[in-house]
């Protein structure tokens, strides 16, 4: 039996026209338009792309994109005044730093200088605690893409072992977190794990955030269990191109288990999408409106 593959792209253009639809009915009934905006630093290839197809993806579903670029050299204090304006914007209602940013700059201290009202990336200390206590928060888009993803093809996640192989801050921490938000058993592995194998192969539910090509093999995954690969690892194809491949040894992982998200095609597509989810959200918010239906 070959595993269900679980299609990101039909499920994340579906969430986007859910989406789409709201901020429809938020322009035609109230006459607001929620507006994001995505700051880069500097001229990192990725980042650029990255922050293109994001601006892309806020305009092609009716919201308003506010572009906003600097150098590679500016400074901290630079940023947190363009952070300061954004925040006193009532045109912006997400705002967004494109990370990793320039050496010079403290991450920690940029995502803590964003208003966590506007926070659409969940990343805030507020926003981080807030999901922690179990109260509503915005919560960070790449984990939520993987517990929709998830849900898609298990009716509760309540009950099921979960295992997240990652504790990152944008990944592994908070999916962990919105797992047991869903009444999972959840156990975070990283690379100080001791036999990471054998704590792989008593999941469920098993989320795979490492950055390591087909790191999982086929004989760690539980027969019929669910795996979300969150991996995007470039290596070399044939013929001298690069191909991307994702944490899960995939061909492997497909005749064990029951359930699989695809690299590329899978966790990728859903996260622009939850982050179009994160913006009406806070929009409506900001607002004082009830979170809109989607
Ligand atoms: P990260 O910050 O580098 O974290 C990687 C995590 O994996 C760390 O917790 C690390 O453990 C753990 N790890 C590394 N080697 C390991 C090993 N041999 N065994 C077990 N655990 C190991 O990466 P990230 O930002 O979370 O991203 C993870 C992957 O997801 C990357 O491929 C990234 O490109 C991808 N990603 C995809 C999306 C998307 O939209 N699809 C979004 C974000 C990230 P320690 O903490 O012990 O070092």
């Amino acid at each position: 039996m070959s595993a269900r593959v679980i299609d990101g792209k039909t499920i994340s253009a579906d969430l986007r026209g859910k989406v789409a639809d709201a901020i429809h009915r938020l322009r035609r009934d109230r006459g607001i338009v929620p507006g994001i905006a995505v700051v880069l630093v500097g001229n990192n290839p990725a980042s650029e792309v990255y922050a293109r197809n994001k601006s892309k993806a806020v305009t092609e579903s009716g919201m308003a994109a506010f572009d906003r670029k600097l150098p590679v050299t500016a400074s901290e204090s630079e940023l947190i005044d363009l952070i300061a304006k954004l925040n006193a914007d009532e045109e912006v209602n997400g705002i967004l730093v494109q990370l990793p940013l320039p050496k010079q700059i403290d991450a920690h201290k940029i995502i803590a200088a964003i208003d966590p009202a506007k926070d659409v990336d969940g990343f805030h200390p507020l926003n981080v605690g807030r999901l922690a206590s179990g109260l509503t928060a915005l919560v960070p888009c790449t984990p939520m893409g993987c517990v929709i993803l998830a849900k898609t093809v298990r009716e509760t996640l309540a009950g099921l072992e979960a295992v997240v192989i990652g504790r990152s801050n944008i990944v592994g921490k908070p999916v962990a977190q919105l797992l047991l938000a869903e009444d999972a058993t959840v156990t975070i592995a990283h690379s100080k794990t001791n036999d990471l194998p054998t704590v792989c192969r008593r999941a469920d539910l098993l989320i795979a955030a490492v950055g390591r090509p087909e790191m999982v093999r086929g004989d760690w995954i539980k027969p019929g269990a669910t795996v979300i690969d969150v991996g995007i690892n470039r290596v070399a194809g044939e013929g001298g191109k690069s191909r991307i491949v994702g944490d899960v040894a995939y061909t492997e992982a497909t005749k064990i288990a029951g359930a699989i998200t695809p690299v590329p095609g899978g966790v990728g597509p859903m996260t622009i999408a939850c982050l179009m989810l994160n913006t009406v959200r806070a929009a409506c918010a900001q607002k004082g409106l009830p979170a809109p239906k989607v």
